[in-house]
């Protein structure tokens, strides 16, 4: 509601709103379409966008990122501004009570708080991937009623697919959804769920035909379960290896009774919803990798001009100053392929191939470059004193989740061949 006030009120008045939120800027002027021809030229609003978020970033997030990477904290005072200043959920639409963005703008907010920690980052952006199956799948009243309350208050939804034995191969999840009268009984488990332990609401994908010849694009169905229902059954927090502030978490769902109104779509749609959900969230990921790699390249490039040895700033070192060449490079060509997959998703094309390709390049990348930075860094870049031991270690969930590397390959491989055969 705050959000929407603020929208609102700029619409009105017609002028610029002093309030510094994501809100104010989308109420300076309609938003305009995207240009047809070639432009690397962002527009105003996507540049204030852009500063907003960055700023955030450099204030809010960059001085408390090292202190909760270390004590494993949920960042809730972190997300709350994040929330009142509409960074987060900006794609929720205009009449479920967000700032209705495309996936182009929402990438370069994506990007620029990723700099500051992907950790923090890696919490808002698991909003956007629970909240996706409902925006593109959910009915009006499902619409209202789950992404509407994100923007009554900061509150966290979860994305619940991924189990025990099963996470590349979505097919052989094992969840069963048995419908009874009016409702749906649901057991099983998930794991790996981020903000697990701090949604208000999931997306469940689970099992609802039995029968194992059953295709999966009939035998899955998505349903919204609200987190507090009878039965559900939050497990231990994780200590992964980095993103450590962000929630992620295993759940037991035991005998949880959802009602027949939750499914989205109907019985047997569930498997493309949660698919199709990653042409949208994929560019996203990409871009907080992408933000990664760039910090690690200021970092790297900031100590290379400060540290000498044999008389000189390392910098002036040419193999040191290659390296950063090499890791500029790959910032560039990482941005610029989540730009591409976004683009293509916000014109209404299908991006599934540039999303992959996004993915998997600034997800490489970003493990590429933060090792390098390490090695600029030199011991100082082994110790935790140093900012970019922690850049390394949350580097590399970005080559596992929302589709490894390799599923990426078989995706992008996919997609590539088939164009050929056809
Ligand atoms: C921190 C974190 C947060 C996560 N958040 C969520 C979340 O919010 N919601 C959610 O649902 N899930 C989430 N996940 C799960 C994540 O998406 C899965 O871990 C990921 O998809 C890989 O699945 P898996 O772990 O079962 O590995 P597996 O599928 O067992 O894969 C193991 C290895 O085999 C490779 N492999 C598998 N199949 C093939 C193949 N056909 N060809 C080539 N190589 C293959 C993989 O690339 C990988 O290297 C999260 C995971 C982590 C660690």
């Amino acid at each position: 509601m705050l959000l929407n006030k603020a929208l609102r009120a700029g619409l009105q008045s017609g002028l610029r709103l002093q309030s510094n939120s994501a809100a104010a800027v989308a109420a300076t002027r309609p938003q305009k379409a995207p240009a047809g021809g070639f432009s690397f030229e962002l527009t105003d609003q996507q540049k204030e966008f852009q500063q907003l978020a960055k700023k955030f970033a450099r204030e809010e997030i960059i001085p408390v990122a090292s202190a909760y990477d270390r004590s494993g904290e949920y960042p809730v005072p972190v997300i709350k501004k994040a929330w009142e200043l509409g960074l987060m959920n900006a794609h929720i639409p205009e009449d479920c009570g967000g700032l209705g963005l495309g996936i182009f703008d929402s990438c370069l907010i994506t990007e620029e708080l990723a700099y500051g920690c992907t950790g923090v980052q890696t919490a808002i952006e698991a909003n956007s991937l629970g909240q996706m199956p409902v925006i593109i799948a959910g009915n009006d009243a499902q619409k209202k009623k789950y992404l509407g309350r994100l923007t009554e208050e900061p509150l966290m939804c979860a994305y619940c697919v991924t189990e025990p034995g099963a996470g590349s191969d979505v097919a052989g999840i094992k969840m069963q959804a048995v419908r009874k009268g009016d409702e749906y009984v649901v057991n099983g488990q998930k794991m790996w769920i981020t903000n697990g332990g701090r949604a208000n609401w999931y997306f469940l994908l689970a099992r609802t035909d039995a029968d194992p010849k059953c295709p999966a694009n009939k035998a899955f169905t998505g349903f919204i379960v609200e987190a507090d229902a009878p039965g559900v059954q939050i497990g231990r927090k994780e200590m992964n290896m980095g993103q450590r502030c962000s929630d992620t978490r295993g759940i037991t769902f035991e005998d949880v009774r959802i009602p027949k109104e939750n499914v989205l779509i109907g019985e047997g749609a569930g498997f493309k919803i949660a698919m199709g959900a990653f042409d949208k969230t994929r560019p996203p990921v990409a871009a907080g990798a992408t933000g990664l790699a760039q910090r690690a390249l200021d970092e790297a490039t900031g100590y290379a001009l400060e540290r000498k040895t044999f008389g000189k700033v390392i910098a002036e070192h040419q193999a040191v100053s290659f390296l950063l060449a090499e890791m500029a490079m790959k910032v560039e060509l990482a941005r610029m392929a989540w730009q591409r997959a976004a683009w293509e998703v916000d014109n209404g094309r299908r991006n599934t191939y540039y999303a992959s390709i996004a993915k998997a390049f600034a997800g490489d990348i970003a493990n590429q470059v933060a090792s390098d930075a390490v090695q600029v860094f030199g011991g100082n870049g082994f110790n935790s004193e140093y900012p970019v031991e922690k850049l390394m270690r949350d580097a590399k969930i970005y080559q596992i989740y929302e589709g490894t590397a390799q599923i990426q390959r078989l995706i992008i491989s996919r997609e590539h061949l088939g164009r050929f055969r056809k």
